[in-house]
């Protein structure tokens, strides 16, 4: 067989691309639709198309080829989706920058060449990431990718627009949002940072018209007085109430403005008196819907002074206010100025200060869309795994707010809103428009803005199954089986999944929310750029392979928390994957005379077969369980302990004796059988986990199929279960243990045999130990093996220990060297009295006592004790040698 043999050395880089385009070349990945078969579905967070495989991406996608692969052995028709996402501001904002290095804005390029540019930059990168799930070992089917821009998906999406439309669903309003001037679009609540920041506020006076009277206010933002059209305060204030109604003269501008009553306004705030500044303040903004305030837009969306504020037009925001407060402070209507700490909105793209904007968007109305969300939830047809994060899905819900989907940017759905420049009408269409269907003319102007990223991966789950067409793969593969996600993105995108899918897919669109945690770094910081302490994936495939990123990013994974990155458990993990390698290498050279059809009789096993097959059977349970429920940390965990801590470490070498004897058959053979059994059925276990290392060994040993990925699952094994055979193979290994601890702790040489007497509390332990003495002989090197009788005196002159109810007693004579071992006792006994000497002295020196920290003294006196013990041990070895 050594022909045959794998290598000796195990080296993931010679065969992981080997097998990844083998079971692609084979369509092992492929889908297809069959209407028998129990379908089970995941469709991939679609990445950035422009993005690189980062640390969460490795995890993520681990997750899902798990449960995808897993599921697959378990014979389901299993789709897993892949694709990637426009992502329209990130891949703008790159492109920008790519032509700013040229001189050159998008604007020089005009709207459709700075699209061909994205669409080449997109041609360019864009296939990057999927070649690193590749690496990876994603078992997505390809053949299905998609993109959220592709035909299907615009059409989708047009689809959705329009009919959200039609339903009153979608309208446009004049709104205030929250406006980033440095990607110079709007952008989502969500979208925005709020950190508390160190400012000032400003109190300013306002002059009652025609006295000599004044209204104190106080703002962080002194700039927007010039869109001020009113000052509101409480209807119940009474330094107010004699004034309400009066007009007040706003400085720098002289224009008059009213002092009207809200009840929005909170007396205790500052002097009770708010400037209302509707076009740079949302809860102005609704005042001044309230009391028909005029809105003066003052700030431009770059972030300047607009043409309303006179001298200061074109300014930079800041620059503004440095010069204002000098004017204000010169005309007597700054009053003070105090520290003021505050929340401040950041564009979470490029962290610019956010500026409130009124302008013309489009919305989509939630509540209506919201409620179904929620209820899917609440009534369990969708599940959030683990179960906390339900809550923090529900309470967006519940607080959601209107969305607004539209950006203004180039890169993206167009909206598909015709303007008409003769007649005024605004049409909403399916299909581009050149005629007015209300004047007939074709003075139509497209809108300018395209949708929100999220508004098409919001419909990814049935928008790559061929929605809006009643596909057969959406019969089949929708609703999905599970989405895995980070928590961070369970408002954008988890949550208006829910909403589209219930809306349009006609059904929730997965069963269950798989949420995880990000990976951190060793010190448990986010891996960040700024930082530089991110870890490429790529870099730890290049070096240890996929299987052992894999493999460590699950293990040191429980669902929903964070993990930490640490280089040593990668080490770990690859020392891990050469146990397992070495241990199949050593059944493949041990595998001569192996027959395929031979299966031993119940008589043919031994303890130890039926020991392991024992352990085989209850971790097939254990982490089919595991996975069931998501744990597939616990799962991985579950395989790695029996592969190394049973298999290799105690079953191989149990194993040996009868795999050495060429002479006796049907022993042999049945070795073989059960190391063949084991393995090849642990592999398959192993496969989701680590896909590429199991492919390689399964090929090389006895198995059947074309590969192991489409290998059927274990189950149905729980007939092997023995726990007879357990605990008794447990009391010799524990046996055989604690005679090995002995002999280290007498420095016997490992080659010489010595004598062991045992002796049973209980007799049918006894009977076990007679039939199966080998074991102690070979692992443990006792021979003869003698058993005590009950009520035969304990040995004298020997060491004893007790364990699984078995007093086992090791002499001494003839096992070791007695002069050898009294001269280096002897000298052991000098260095420990030296150590206590030292110790003593020490801890009777007052100073050290007064000095020392409390816990330094405990520490030093726990050692002088421990030194002290072993001091003892060792008088008494050395007493003992002496009558040897
Ligand atoms: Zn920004
Ligand atoms: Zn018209």
């Amino acid at each position: 067989m050594e022909e045959n043999n794998i290598p000796k050395v195990y080296d993931p880089q010679s065969f992981e691309k080997k097998w990844y385009k083998f079971w692609e070349e084979n369509k092992l990945f492929h889908a297809e639709v069959e209407k028998d078969k129990q379908p089970y579905s995941i469709v991939i967070p679609p990445p950035n198309v422009t993005g690189q495989l980062h640390m969460g991406h490795a995890m993520d996608n681990t997750l899902q080829d798990i449960l995808i692969r897993w599921r697959r052995m378990q014979g389901y028709n299993t789709l897993w989706m892949p694709g990637c996402d426009h992502a329209g501001i990130a891949t703008q904002a790159k492109v920008e920058e790519a032509l700013r290095k040229e001189g050159k804005s998008r604007y020089d390029l005009g709207r459709d060449k700075f699209l061909e540019r994205v669409w080449d930059w997109k041609e360019e990168f864009g296939s990057r990431i999927m070649g690193q799930l590749r690496s990876l070992g994603s078992s997505c089917d390809w053949d299905r990718e998609r993109f959220t821009m592709d035909e299907g998906c615009s059409h989708a999406v047009r689809e959705v627009f329009v009919s959200l439309y039609e339903k009153g669903l979608i309208y446009q309003g004049t709104r205030i949002t929250n406006w980033c001037p440095r990607c110079n679009t709007a952008i989502s609540d969500i979208e925005v940072d709020h950190e508390t920041e160190a400012g000032h506020l400003y109190h300013l006076r306002y002059q009652i018209e025609g006295t000599d009277e004044y209204v104190q206010i106080a703002t962080t933002r002194p700039e927007t007085m010039f869109g001020d059209t009113g000052v509101a305060v409480h209807p119940e204030d009474a330094r107010y109430i004699h004034s309400i109604g009066k007009t007040l003269i706003l400085p720098m501008v002289d224009r008059k403005i009213p002092l009207f009553a809200d009840e929005y306004v909170d007396p205790a705030f500052g002097t009770g008196a708010v400037k209302v500044t509707p076009a740079h303040d949302p809860n102005d903004f609704e005042m001044g819907q309230r009391h028909d305030l005029e809105q003066i837009k003052v700030i431009n969306n770059d972030g300047t002074m607009a043409e309303s504020t006179g001298k200061y037009a074109g300014l930079d925001r800041y620059e503004c206010r440095k010069q204002l407060l000098a004017e204000l402070k010169a005309s007597g209507h700054l009053v003070k100025v105090e520290d003021h700490e505050h929340a401040v909105g950041h564009c979470s793209r490029c962290h610019t200060t956010v500026e409130p904007l009124v302008s013309k968007q489009w919305f989509v109305k939630m509540e209506s869309l919201a409620k179904p969300a929620i209820e899917a939830v609440t009534s369990g047809k969708i599940q959030f795994v683990p179960e906390r994060f339900t809550k923090i899905y529900i309470n967006w819900l519940e607080n959601i707010r209107d969305w607004c989907i539209s950006r203004q940017l180039w890169w993206g759905h167009r909206i598909p809103a015709w303007y008409c420049e003769d007649c005024g009408e605004t049409i909403v269409s399916r299909r581009d428009i050149d005629t007015c269907p209300k004047c007939g003319r074709q003075h139509l102007r497209q809108d300018e803005d395209v949708l929100d990223t999220w508004f098409s991966s919001g419909l990814w789950p049935f928008e790559t199954m061929g929605w809006p067409e009643n596909t057969e793969e959406l019969k089949q593969f929708y609703p999905t089986s599970v989405l895995v996600t980070g928590y961070d993105i369970i408002f954008f995108w988890v949550a208006r999944m829910v909403m589209m899918g219930l809306e349009f897919g006609k059904d929730i669109p997965f069963k269950h929310v798989f949420i995880h945690g990000l990976v951190r770094d060793s010190q448990g910081r986010k891996m960040s750029k700024s930082l530089g302490n991110g870890i490429d994936p790529v870099e730890v495939i290049d070096k240890y392979g996929a299987d052992t990123l894999r493999f460590m990013l699950i293990t040191g994974n429980t669902p929903g928390n964070d993990m930490r990155f640490y280089w040593e458990r990668v080490e770990a993990t690859r020392n891990f994957a050469n146990k397992l390698w070495n241990a199949s290498r050593f059944m493949l050279m041990n595998l001569e005379g192996f027959d395929k059809n031979f299966v031993p009789q119940a008589a043919d096993y031994t303890l130890a077969d039926q020991w392991i097959l024992s352990r085989y059977a209850k971790t097939v349970q254990a982490v089919t369980d595991n996975l069931e429920n998501f744990e597939l940390g616990e799962a991985g965990r579950t395989i790695y302990e029996f592969i190394w801590n049973e298999f290799c470490d105690w079953y191989i070498e149990l194993a040996k004796a009868r795999l050495y004897d060429v002479e006796n058959a049907r022993p042999r053979q049945t070795a073989q059988y059960v190391l063949g059994y084991v393995l090849e059925r642990t592999l398959r276990l192993l496969h989701p986990f680590m896909p590429f290392i199991t492919e390689e060994i399964w090929q090389h040993i006895p198995h059947e199929g074309q590969s192991i990925m489409v290998a059927t699952w274990p189950a149905n094994e729980n007939a092997k279960w023995d726990d007879a055979a357990e605990i008794h193979m447990t009391a010799i290994m524990e046996t055989i243990k604690t005679i090995r601890n002995m002999r280290a702790e007498v420095n016997a040489a490992p080659s010489k045999k010595s004598e062991v007497i045992l002796h049973f509390a209980e007799e049918k332990l006894q009977a076990v130990f007679d039939a199966n003495v080998g074991y102690l002989t070979v692992l443990a090197s006792a021979l003869p093996v003698t058993t005590l009788a009950a009520t035969a005196a304990k040995p004298e002159n020997a060491m004893a220990a007790v364990v699984s109810g078995i007093e086992v007693y090791l002499p001494l004579k003839g096992l070791i060297d007695v002069d050898k071992e009294t001269a280096r006792l002897t000298k052991e006994l000098e260095n420990l009295d030296k150590e206590i000497k030292r110790l003593v002295g020490k801890l009777s020196n007052a100073g050290f006592i007064a000095k020392a920290p409390a816990d330094v003294v405990e520490k030093e006196r726990e050692k002088q004790q421990g030194y002290e013990e072993k001091r003892t041990a060792v008088q008494a070895r050395l007493q003992y040698l002496a009558t040897l």
